[in-house]
């Protein structure tokens, strides 16, 4: 297990402790849709297909964290709630996440995870998801991009 702390050598935050069990891939796309910072190009270039989440299912699981106001409506309607997809062009980017044993479908972000020190980001994303199998089972999760944070 590694520490995920803040990209920025002046700051360098304790953020969290990476359970290597509750790192999921992401479509890379995601670092796009959901504007988040990325801490260099290096890791882009090596893994341009998916990027590497951390999967938090309680805010008080982090160490220090910052929680952005609300995501505007206007940045979140790109998701397609039915299939939790993206389309661009012809390519579509499926955004479903297992953990806990279960597979969840992100529904919607509802707020942008930041830097508790500088308040750089955003580093990930509180996101609403649901299971895939029940859906009526509902929550949040975070996730933490693993590129946006050094580690
Ligand atoms: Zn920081």
């Amino acid at each position: 297990m590694s520490k995920a702390v803040c990209a920025f050598k002046t700051c360098s935050c304790k953020i969290i402790t990476i359970n290597d069990s509750n790192v999921v891939n992401l479509p890379h796309h995601a670092i796009e849709t959901f504007h988040l910072m990325r801490k260099g190009t290096q890791d882009a270039a090596s893994n341009p297909e998916n990027s590497d989440f951390l999967i938090v299912g309680d805010v008080w699981d982090f160490d220090n964290i910052g929680v952005s106001k609300d995501i505007p409506s206007s940045d979140i309607t790109e998701l397609n709630k039915e299939s939790a997809t993206v389309t661009e062009g012809s390519t579509t980017y499926t955004y479903e996440i297992n953990y806990e044993g279960k597979t969840w479908t992100v529904t919607k972000c509802v707020k942008y995870l930041i830097c508790a020190d500088c308040d750089k980001g955003p580093i990930g994303m509180i996101c609403e998801v649901i299971n895939k199998d029940t859906a009526s089972d509902k929550r949040l999760l975070h996730l933490l991009s693993l590129e946006s944070v050094t580690h």
